[in-house]
């Protein structure tokens, strides 16, 4: 049985009670189980005559999707031997290494004065989102404060252009579980020093270097304020899933860091990359103990 801690419903599952015409529909456990064996919504129209009928159905969808999943498995046990976060993860970095970006890392733990410096004060809206450790230290919710502190030291001792990124994990408590996780993995890119009249065609170039990198298409840029940064862009997807953000500096947060020069950041969800890209909800990319690679792990 499923047994799950997480969040398994990527669709809406259909009401169980059918449609008042006396067929049935799967049960909410069987749609759970289903829906967390990689179903979708669709597959879980069937109507049935019996109860009977329906169990039957059910144990033979289940044993397929069982099957299913267990090749999946097999194949990243014999084959791939990353899973798709990590792949992704590969293949951005070493994109952007090629493009003369250098991979930085920089702590999980940060101290409340670099969110302070973010403008991320008891009023913001990002405030109720922290997870404290104590007073004075929380679980990072973006990667900027620790890529500011870095680039506020290495711009004391070295001329601009700079480039670097950081992908790791950060942390936001969300109530939205279907595109929002608790932890989830970010990729954030600054330039330091781009000419101010090259910032937007670079910001487009390098969207479109880590959207190439992992593979996406028929994605679109559009205006959209960030509670940070204030007016910025957003890339997002076909349905319109928010898969990046990204501003452009001289910003007036740059002060705090010490820093004045002209820079483009963009910080992209790698968990969104892979949901877009192979469908499915997002906790099936995630850190997870339910899924590996997409495939459910809960197959007995
Ligand atoms: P949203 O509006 O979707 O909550 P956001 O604008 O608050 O996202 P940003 O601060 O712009 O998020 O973070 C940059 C990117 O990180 C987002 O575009 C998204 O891809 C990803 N992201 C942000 N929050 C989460 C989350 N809780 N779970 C998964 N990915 C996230
Ligand atoms: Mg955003």
């Amino acid at each position: 049985m499923t047994g799950q801690t997480e969040p398994v419903s990527p669709v809406s599952p259909v009401s169980p009670d059918g449609d008042g015409d006396g067929l049935l529909r799967y049960s909410a456990g069987q749609q759970a189980r289903l829906v967390e064996l990689g179903l979708l919504a669709a597959q879980l129209q069937q109507q049935f005559e019996s109860e009977a009928e329906r169990n039957r159905c059910f144990q033979s969808v289940e044993k397929q999707a069982v099957r299913d999943n267990r090749a999946r498995l097999k194949l990243l046990l014999s084959q791939e031997r990353q899973v798709a976060l990590c792949r992704l993860s590969s293949c951005v970095a070493s994109a952007l290494v090629a493009a003369g970006f250098t991979q930085v890392s920089t702590p999980s733990i940060i101290p409340r004065v670099y969110l302070e410096r973010m403008g991320i004060d008891e009023h913001h809206p990002l405030c109720s989102q922290i997870f404290w450790q104590d007073r004075g230290r929380c679980l990072r919710p973006m990667l900027a404060p620790g890529l500011y502190a870095v680039s506020q030291q290495l711009l004391g001792s070295q001329s601009v252009p700079v480039r670097i990124f950081e992908i790791g994990s950060c942390f936001r408590r969300e109530s939205d579980g279907q595109a929002h996780l608790s932890e989830f993995t970010m990729l954030n890119l600054v330039e330091w020093g781009t000419a101010i009249d090259e910032r937007q065609s670079r910001q487009r170039h390098l969207i479109d270097l880590v959207l190439s990198a992992a593979g996406l298409e028929g994605c679109s840029v559009i205006e959209e304020d960030s509670t940070v940064y204030g007016t910025g862009v957003d890339v997002v997807d076909g349905q319109g899933l928010e898969l990046a953000s990204s501003s452009l500096g001289p910003h007036r947060l740059d002060a705090a860091w010490r820093i004045d020069c002209s820079w483009v950041g963009v910080g992209f969800g790698l968990e969104r990359l892979l949901m877009s890209k192979s469908g499915g909800g997002i906790h099936r990319w995630a850190k997870s103990f339910t899924y590996l690679d997409g495939a459910c792990l809960c197959l007995r």
